[in-house]
């Protein structure tokens, strides 16, 4: 018998007729269109039906089905009930509106499938290229370093890894922080998102590490404390080692004063990591731009291409002067993953500069969208957003049933539905109840916070699909769902006094 002989049922994952499912994947793309080009008159979002979430509860499937078959379950089951940040009135949280050029970039960085932990090829290059573009944006030197991670809180972490090794007076990543001859202390204003509580805990540093400076009434960090609290941990034998500064803030989009907290840290050789991941993309808004000056002063950089420049989900971008420092801290030997001369594995390793080991082409769908719009009409989009903040806060303003809450710096505003000046628990109750009705009605969805003691609705203005006459639309609706609510309130109150006229005397 000969070998060809031995029948020997080799599988694979290809497509048994290319041809069928060329057809399918072009219905795919313009079906994604179409729910692109429809948005605007679709509910936000939609709670899911029963039948909706049944179908997400079966064991794994054993036997083989048409990608036909799978893909009209999406359409009908996963399609229809996304969360809604494509939506131009969608301003919860702070987070990009995507775009469609971006979710051909992961599509295409999918099918090239070059893994950019390692290797010589081209998408390495289109990383390296990406990572350069966002260090010239944001004004760092030629020469620093920078590498693309999932997102903001990876990309602080990178940074503020690097803080703690460079500042620690040990060989920290040899002997651990227990060798460290005094406690680390970082600092970040009360404003700072909880991302960085998670990296104290990663980096074992403890969140009591992080001392929280108080904010001033324009919600940033207040110098004269911070150096007081830096003077007060040295003298008590502790090491101050980074600065924190937020270029907007969750809460409230306030920044820091960059420059001046840049100053504080050269005079006391302290490392100036920048949280700019609401912010830091400012620094290309040429109306604006001004806000973050001194961002290119830092050490680190934290930004989010999925916020500001509404790349797909997920990607962010950590950014470092010190390019020796930055891969120090990460670089590790591997018998495995040698470096070559030629081949394949003749390239810089991008896994390097970060905790990654394999990594995806992430970098593909930024290159994409800044070689298609160029970086002029990313700025102007920032811009626009800023520009569309002011006008919500000017129609709250002159609103009288409508209560500013912070000061309105960039894009995020916080005001609430307080008509008649009822305690804080009502309040509270009242604006919850709006906006939960927005969002269950797909009319708008915004999100809430407490500012320093009062609660309020929080509108953040990052979708370039938002017209003004939306913010029209959902002043509308706020005192439209809000006097119904007090209307209804009122009857109920008036059944209460009534019920207990008639009752025993
Ligand atoms: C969103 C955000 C983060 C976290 O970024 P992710 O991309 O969600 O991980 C960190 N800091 C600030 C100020 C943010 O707004």
């Amino acid at each position: 018998m000969s070998r060809q002989d031995i029948a020997v049922a080799e599988e694979t994952l290809d497509p048994a007729d290319w041809d069928e499912t060329r057809v399918l994947a072009h219905r795919m793309v313009d079906d994604a269109i179409d729910h692109l080009q429809g948005l605007r008159n679709r509910p936000l979002w939609q709670e899911m039906p029963a039948s909706v979430r049944a179908n997400f509860v079966s064991p794994v499937p054993q036997e083989s089905q048409p990608l036909g078959d799978v893909y009209s379950e999406i359409t009908v089951n996963v399609m229809p009930h996304p969360m809604g940040n494509h939506h131009p009135r969608f301003w919860m949280w702070y987070m990009g509106a995507g775009n469609f050029t971006g979710a051909l970039g992961d599509f295409l960085a999918a099918i090239d499938g070059s893994n950019l932990g390692v290797g010589n090829t081209a998408a390495t290059l289109v990383d390296r290229q990406v990572t350069e573009w966002i260090r010239e944006m944001m004004g760092f030197p030629a020469g620093a370093s920078g590498t693309l991670v999932n997102g903001g809180s990876m990309a602080n972490i990178i940074g503020l890894m690097a803080a703690r090794n460079a500042m620690a007076g040990v060989d920290l990543r040899q002997d651990g922080v227990a060798s460290m001859p005094e406690p680390l202390r970082f600092y970040a204003s009360d404003q700072v998102h909880n991302c960085h509580e998670k990296a104290m805990n990663l980096l074992g540093l403890g969140k009591g590490a992080l001392c929280k400076v108080p904010s001033n009434d324009a919600f940033q960090m207040d110098i004269v404390k911070l150096r007081a609290m830096i003077h007060a941990n040295r003298a008590n034998g502790m090491r101050p080692a980074c600065v924190i500064a937020t270029a907007g803030t969750t809460n409230t989009g306030s920044l820091d004063d960059l420059s001046a907290i840049a100053d504080l840290c050269r005079a006391e050789g302290i490392w100036m990591h920048v949280d700019g991941c609401v912010g830091a993309p400012i620094a290309i808004a040429p109306e604006n731009r001004h806000l973050v000056a001194g961002l290119e002063r830092a050490d680190s950089v934290a930004l989010d291409l999925h916020k500001g420049f509404h790349a797909p989900f997920d990607v962010g971008c950590a950014l470092l002067r010190d390019r020796r420092q930055h891969r120090t801290t990460f670089a590790e030997d591997a018998e495995y993953l040698q470096k070559m001369s030629r081949g394949i594995a003749a390239a810089e390793f991008l896994h390097d500069y970060n905790l990654d080991t394999s990594r995806g082409f992430r970098a593909l769908k930024i290159w994409m969208m800044l070689k298609e719009h160029g970086v002029g009409k990313f700025g102007r989009l920032i811009d626009q957003g800023i520009a569309q903040a002011q006008y919500l806060r000017g129609l709250i303003a002159s609103t009288p049933a409508l209560e500013l809450i912070a000061p309105t710096v960039t894009a995020i505003v916080c005001f609430r539905f307080n008509p008649d000046g009822r305690e804080e628990a009502a309040l509270r109750a009242l604006n919850i109840e709006i906006m939960l009705q927005m969002q269950e009605a797909g009319i708008a969805a915004v999100s809430d916070t407490t500012v320093k003691g009062r609660h309020c609705l929080r509108v953040a203005i990052c979708n370039h699909r938002t017209r003004r006459s939306d913010l029209d639309l959902l002043v509308h609706q706020i005192l439209k769902i809000g006097g119904d609510l007090l209307a209804i309130d009122g009857v109920a109150r008036e059944r209460t006094r009534t019920s207990s006229n008639l009752g025993p005397r």
